[in-house]
């Protein structure tokens, strides 16, 4: 059962943001952001540092207001609501326990403000720290707990009055990179199994891509493109996305054909999208669609490049390639380690690989 005072309900989405501004003296940090979040989701805010990530999570707790906008959450206008009049729970990436308190103390804070019975408060601690595996911790004091384990405090404390949204600040990014993975998939659990609402501010794009059903990436207080992580992966929708989210490679094309395009004295073909002939674009590739082939095959596509680097990566090796056609672009091309070892790349080797006209997107600007 919910505690919060703002559940859902209806069909419409959980919380809605609609054209939310934030200037702070002369400076903006958020600029004209509207999204909706539907009940049970997991959202994440990815973007640099400075992009306003904080500063809108914060706008949704109370914490900061909005210069312009509105917040809805549950269908309630919240905009101007204090923090302790909305309905979240929240993390803050430093655990922010209270230090002269033992776990069950810590978690049973918000229960006791709200005066529910001993032993009522006692059986729900109990079980909170069940949920993250802490039971048997219930009498220890914050600095006799690890990191991982304060933050899993932290986490179930925000959770015990059954908020109707739970936001977490870079709840993982003081924890080492062992701990942070695998907190990552039990917070990701929790809250599936909760279904609560929830939203967490991450500058780091493979926990968002792990964890969110849908991302959010920010660039200076604006809001650059909304999806899954599939979706972002896949088709972002600027360079500044392509480049943020995974690896990409960028080479500065101009249009040569209805489906082809030219980089240096290299013809390639792909889908020109419906840029003119001689536009100046920028072409991005992913690493892992480059193609080493392994004889002398020809074929459109087929480029002859120099080994000029190689990195060993754990399951997979990138090697940094030069094609004297490209004049002194440098590709990255990610070869599992089992066809690199086949294949015997070494550096200074000439090889061939194959850019699929299907992997090359096309941006008009430049990062
Ligand atoms: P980080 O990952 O580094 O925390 P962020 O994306 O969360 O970055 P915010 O903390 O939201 O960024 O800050 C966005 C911008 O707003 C920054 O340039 C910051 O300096 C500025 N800012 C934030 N809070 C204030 C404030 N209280 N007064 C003035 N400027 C502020």
């Amino acid at each position: 059962m919910r505690m919060g005072m703002m559940d859902g309900g209806g069909t419409g989405p959980y919380l809605q943001i609609e054209h939310v501004g934030k200037s702070f003296g002369d400076f903006r940090a958020l600029e004209d952001i509207s999204f909706d979040i539907h009940d049970g989701e997991f959202v994440c805010f990815l973007g640099p540092s400075g992009c306003g990530k904080t500063t809108l999570l914060r706008c949704i707790a109370g914490l900061e207001y909005q210069s312009e906008g509105s917040i809805h959450q549950g269908g309630v206008d919240i905009s101007w609501l204090p923090p302790s009049k909305r309905d979240f729970g929240i993390v803050f990436q430093s655990y922010a326990l209270f230090p002269n308190l033992n776990v069950a103390d810590n978690v049973a804070y918000g229960l006791v403000n709200k005066r529910l019975e001993k032993s009522h408060i006692k059986e729900r601690v109990t079980d909170l720290l069940s949920l993250v595996d802490l039971a048997r911790h219930a009498d220890k004091y914050p600095s006799q707990l690890s990191g991982g384990e304060q933050q899993r405090v932290a986490l179930v404390r925000a959770l015990a009055t059954s908020p109707g949204l739970l936001l977490l600040d870079e709840p993982l990014s003081a924890l080492d990179a062992k701990v942070r993975a695998h907190l990552r998939r039990e917070i990701r659990d929790l809250q599936k199994r909760l279904g609560v609402t929830t939203v967490m501010v991450t500058h780091d794009q493979e926990e968002a891509q792990t964890m969110a059903d849908r991302i959010i990436v920010m660039s200076h207080g604006r809001l650059e493109q909304l999806g899954t992580p599939n979706q972002i992966y896949d088709e972002p929708i600027s360079p500044f996305v392509a480049d943020f989210i995974g690896v990409m490679n960028f080479i500065p094309v101009i249009v040569s054909g209805t489906s082809s395009i030219r980089c240096g004295q290299l013809s390639l073909d792909c889908d020109t999208d419906g840029f003119a002939a001689d536009t100046p674009l920028n072409g991005a590739i992913r690493p892992e669609d480059i193609v080493i082939l392994n004889s002398a095959e020809a074929g459109s596509n087929v480029i002859e490049v120099i080994i000029h680097d190689i990195e060993f990566l754990g399951s997979y090796m990138r090697l940094y390639l030069r094609c004297a056609m490209m004049g002194d672009h440098e590709l990255r091309a990610d070869v599992p380690k089992s066809v690199a070892q086949h294949l015997s790349v070494e550096p200074d080797r000439q090889i061939r690989v194959r850019i699929p006209p299907e992997s090359i997107r096309l941006y008009r600007d430049a990062i």
